[in-house]
């Protein structure tokens, strides 16, 4: 339909009604009243009549206009507003984990350390490091949801395991003056859920790391109930609380709750942002009840879909075996990223080949059958990892190839998945995540 324009409509609409009211009005009045001096009266009554009704009909039509102008003023009033607090945020959030970084790094080159500065200095810059990485985890999280390319990837597992690991990875960290609490009411084996572990262990991860950061003292609360065919999940704290009007916008991107102490405190507002998108990718809702002052309680569902897993007596051998992949095929063209690598294989005892391109790779691939596995950086020269893996496709469909990249945005591993990787790793990776996956996926 074609849109007419504002000032077109009132043109329109002031014309129609005033040659409509000219036409017509005069002779119909004509027709009923003869005598001249009360024509001309009624007239001039006729004229009023006609700048009234012209004068409220512009009204209304102006009138809802500007509520639309003011609205869309407004709108964008704020989002300059949240633009400019999010760049100062993000730059601060950026800057002070890389001057640890930069700073203790330079501090490491200095000769006459002793053992445990050395130490503290490392451990300042591994943490600075990981800080980094969750900002920008976070800003590519909060695109990827937008922009719906997020994948849902369901498994079956034990929650009540699941939950006990949240709660350790999260109570090793725990500041002196914070307890933590697991309250689940869901207990013993038959509870096996099918949903997407990693998702539901980012939202409950970014919901703890919140009730740390806004409870100075006290204690945080963590659980689990059935309520009805839901799973109702919840973090408690009893730390600063969040003012009603702040309950819905603090899960709308960049939003934070305006008060002194929250300024105080780092973040960038995008992981209640994130929280939501994954809540809301599971099929389920997220909600906060709080008050100022007295703590929070984050709450969110996910549909309760139980099942029973049976773990056969070979799964249960695996998960005890030792890590033997036979050699491992590293084709990685950086030296850094390679050095690092090869440190993780060798403390583990494995053995290890390099290509420098994707050429390199199928060759040694094509030339030596006791390979047990590859892990395939993407970008590289000559060959990337995509030709690369399917080229050895050709030949070997067996060997389990790895695709390990730094491309983390849009479809990556699909794409990997696709081309005939048998899984994906993203850059950077700790130790444990690398060695998780070699014993994932060798034979
Ligand atoms: P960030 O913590 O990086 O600011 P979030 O999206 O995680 O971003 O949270 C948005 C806002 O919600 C926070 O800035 C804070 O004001 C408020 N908030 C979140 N969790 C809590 C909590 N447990 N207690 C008090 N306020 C909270």
């Amino acid at each position: 339909m074609v849109k007419i324009k504002f000032e077109y409509k009132i043109l329109i609409s002031y014309l129609l009604v005033g040659g409509l009211w000219v036409s017509f009005s005069d002779r119909l009045v004509q027709c009923f009243i003869l005598d001249s001096d009360y024509l001309t009266k009624v007239q001039t009554y006729k004229g009023w009549f006609y700048v009234l009704v012209t004068g409220v009909l512009f009204y209304f039509l102006l009138k809802k206009h500007l509520i639309k102008i003011r609205n869309a003023e407004k709108k964008a009033r704020e989002s300059d507003l949240l633009k400019s607090a999010f760049l100062q945020n993000i730059s601060h959030e950026i800057r002070t984990p890389m001057n640890g970084i930069v700073g203790f790094a330079g501090l490491l080159k200095e000769n006459n350390l002793t053992k445990n500065q050395k130490e503290m200095y490392l451990n300042i810059i591994t943490k600075s490091s990981d800080q980094l990485l969750s900002v920008v985890n976070d800003v590519l999280d909060v695109s990827l949801i937008d922009s719906g390319n997020v994948i849902i990837n369901k498994t079956q597992f034990h929650l009540n395991e699941f939950l006990d690991q949240i709660y350790s990875a999260h109570g090793t960290i725990l500041r002196k003056d914070i307890s933590l609490q697991l309250n689940n009411t869901l207990s013993g084996f038959a509870h096996v859920v099918f949903t997407d572990k990693v998702k539901l262990g980012q939202i409950l991860d970014n919901l703890i790391s919140n009730a740390i950061k806004y409870t100075p003292t006290g204690l945080i609360e963590f659980g689990c109930e059935m309520k009805e065919d839901q799973l109702l999940f919840f973090v408690k704290d009893s730390g600063i609380g969040i003012a009603p009007e702040y309950h819905e916008k603090i899960f709308d991107r960049f939003h934070r709750a305006e008060i002194e102490i929250t300024k105080t405190i780092g973040g960038v507002g995008l992981g209640l942002a994130i929280c939501k998108g994954n809540v809301n990718l599971l099929d389920g809702d997220i909600w906060v009840e709080s008050n100022l002052g007295i703590g929070s309680k984050f709450y969110f569902t996910i549909p309760g879909n139980f099942v029973v897993l049976e773990i056969t007596e070979n799964e249960k051998e695996d998960s005890k075996s030792i890590l033997n992949p036979g050699c491992v095929l590293v084709a990685e063209d950086e030296e850094y990223n390679f050095l690092y690598i090869s440190r993780l294989l060798t403390d583990a005892g494995i053995d290890f080949l390099r290509a420098t391109n994707g050429q390199e790779a199928v060759d040694i691939c094509r030339n030596n059958s006791n390979l047990g596995i590859i892990l395939m950086d993407i970008k590289m020269p000559i060959l990337n990892g995509y030709e690369a893996v399917k080229i050895i496709r050709g030949f070997n469909r067996k060997i389990p190839i790895i695709a390990q990249t730094a491309f983390v945005i849009g479809n990556e591993k699909k794409k990997a998945l696709d081309i005939g990787c048998n899984d994906y790793i993203a850059k950077p990776f700790k130790r444990v995540e690398l060695l998780d996956k070699i014993k994932k996926n060798i034979r």
